[in-house]
Parts: structure tokens; C-alpha cells; sequence
């Protein structure tokens, strides 16, 4: 159940150790930030290209960083050596890393279908279940990953990222049972348009659709999806599991 405000209720992830993949910029980064300020000793985890803007990261939050491509298949592994050796145990794992390969369906081939697919749902699948199996986390590990609204709603043009991210959202529900068998809890966060590298090409109209949309009657910020992040891994969530929370602004039907 749910857990009392701990003493140190400003500070309530003190002494947890959290991965965030993805954290060299954007929501990653944000989701760093948020749990550094919260306690936790991150793992800033991001490819080697990323290197300069990660370390930059890990730094700023006084936490370590990871140069690792999360499709490579030893990732489950490379992340526990890491932890073991620098901090300890593994409690929270935020599954933030993804990609975009828009094209309208008749363009849609293998080459920007698999990719999308191999690192938005199989890797934090197959990291998931590594780190279960090997029992490398704590006693009571929390484990978020960021799905979309286009999992929910899907989007014109994002047949491979909605198949992505809806498959992130039955990943979730469907092995909420065996981290509560572990003793924690794993969920979702479907975000709707937020302001990132990764939306900044989007063109003009949708965006500005997506402004009007949002009840703050602007983009979405990574902040306000850190903060749901913050949420879902705090003691008072323990009773939070398999569940998937927009967080977009809006009553997004669907
Ligand atoms: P972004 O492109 O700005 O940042 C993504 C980060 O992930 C980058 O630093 C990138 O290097 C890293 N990354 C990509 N592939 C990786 C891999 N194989 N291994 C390790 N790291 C990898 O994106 P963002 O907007 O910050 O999005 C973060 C997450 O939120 C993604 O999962 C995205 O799908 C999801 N999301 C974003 C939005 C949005 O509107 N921005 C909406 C819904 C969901």
C-alpha cells in the first residue's frame, strides 16, 4: 500500500539509485534533474554520440553517467556493472530513450519500422526482464516508461511509433503482476506534444494545434512530465501499478 510521508518528505527518493535513459537532453535531462532534486543518485544513461551533453547532465545532478546504446543486447548487464560498481543497489529505472521515423504508411519500410520498434518498446522489455531475472534491484524497484498519447490515439504518419508506444503500454500492464511479485511497481506516462528536440521539426500547424489543445494554452514542457515521473516512483504510489497517466494538458478521448 501506499507508503507514509517519509521524515524527509522534501527529499523522499534520499538514498535510491535511479537510471534514466535518454538523459543527455530533453525529458531524459528534465527526469534527471527531478530526481536528483528529489534525492536520488542518478545514472545518466545516453548513446556515446550523446557524450559531451550526458557527462554535462550527469554533472549538473551530481550523479554518473553511462555512455550506452539501450538496443545493444548486453544493456542489462552493462547497466548493473555500472551500478554495482559506483553505487550500490538499483532502484528506479525510468525507461525515457526513443525515437521518431515518421512517414506516412505507403513510405513505411522495414528500415524505419524496426528501428523505432527495437529501441521505443524492446529495449526496455528485454531490460526489464534482465534485471528481474538477474535480481539486480532493490527491494522495492519502481520502473516508469514513457509511452505517447499516439499509443493511445495513434497519429497520422506514426504507425511505427504508435505500435511502439501502444506496445510499451501493454509491456506495462502486462508484467505489473511480476514487479508486484518483486515487491514494486512499473507504469506508464503517456505524454501528449511536449517542446523538445525530438517535436522541433514538427511542422508549424500541428504544433500550433497542439498549443491550443493543451489546457495551459501552450506546448507541453519536460518538466510537467518529470513531475508525473517524480510522482510515480515516490513512496506515496506504492499503490500505483500497470497504470498508464497522460499527462497532456487535456481530456484526450481515447
Ligand atoms: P529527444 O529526442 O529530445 O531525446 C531523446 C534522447 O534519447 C536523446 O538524448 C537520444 O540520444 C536518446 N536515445 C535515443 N536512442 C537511444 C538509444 N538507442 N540508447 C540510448 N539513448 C538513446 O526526445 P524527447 O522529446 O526528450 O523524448 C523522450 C521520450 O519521451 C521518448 O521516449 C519519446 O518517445 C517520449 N515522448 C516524447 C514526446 C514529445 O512530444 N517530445 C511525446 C510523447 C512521448
Amino acid at each position: 500500500g501506499a507508503g507514509e510521508l517519509p521524515a524527509d518528505w522534501e527529499r523522499p527518493l534520499e538514498g535510491q539509485v535511479a537510471v534514466v535513459t535518454g538523459a543527455a537532453r530533453g525529458i531524459g535531462a528534465e527526469i534527471a534533474r527531478t530526481l536528483a532534486r528529489d534525492g536520488a543518485t542518478v545514472v545518466a544513461v545516453d548513446v556515446p554520440a550523446a557524450g559531451d551533453a550526458l557527462a554535462a547532465v550527469a554533472n549538473e545532478v551530481h550523479g554518473s553517467a553511462l555512455q550506452l546504446d539501450v538496443t545493444r543486447e548486453d544493456a542489462a548487464e552493462r547497466i548493473t556493472e555500472h551500478v554495482r560498481s559506483r553505487h550500490g543497489q538499483l532502484d528506479l529505472v525510468i525507461h525515457n530513450a526513443g525515437i521518431l521515423r515518421d512517414k506516412l504508411l505507403a513510405n513505411m519500410k522495414p528500415e524505419t519500422w524496426d528501428p523505432v520498434l527495437a529501441v521505443n518498446v524492446t529495449a526496455p522489455l528485454r531490460i526489464t526482464q534482465a534485471l528481474l531475472d538477474g535480481d539486480q534491484l532493490g527491494t522495492a524497484p519502481r520502473v516508469v516508461c514513457l509511452a505517447s498519447t499516439s499509443g493511445i490515439a495513434g497519429n497520422r504518419g506514426q504507425t511505427n511509433y504508435a505500435a511502439s508506444k501502444a506496445g510499451v503500454i501493454g509491456m506495462v500492464r502486462a508484467s505489473a503482476s511480476a514487479l508486484e511479485g518483486a515487491g514494486g511497481t512499473i507504469n506508464a506516462v503517456a505524454p501528449g506534444f511536449i517542446e523538445t528536440d525530438m517535436t522541433a521539426r514538427i511542422p508549424f500547424a500541428t504544433r500550433e494545434v497542439a498549443r491550443r489543445l493543451n489546457s495551459l494554452q501552450q506546448g507541453g514542457q519536460p518538466r510537467d512530465v518529470a513531475e508525473a515521473i517524480a510522482f510515480l516512483v515516490s513512496p506515496q504510489a506504492g499503490g500505483v501499478n500497470g497504470q498508464v497517466l497522460r499527462v497532456c494538458g487535456q481530456n484526450m478521448v481515447g
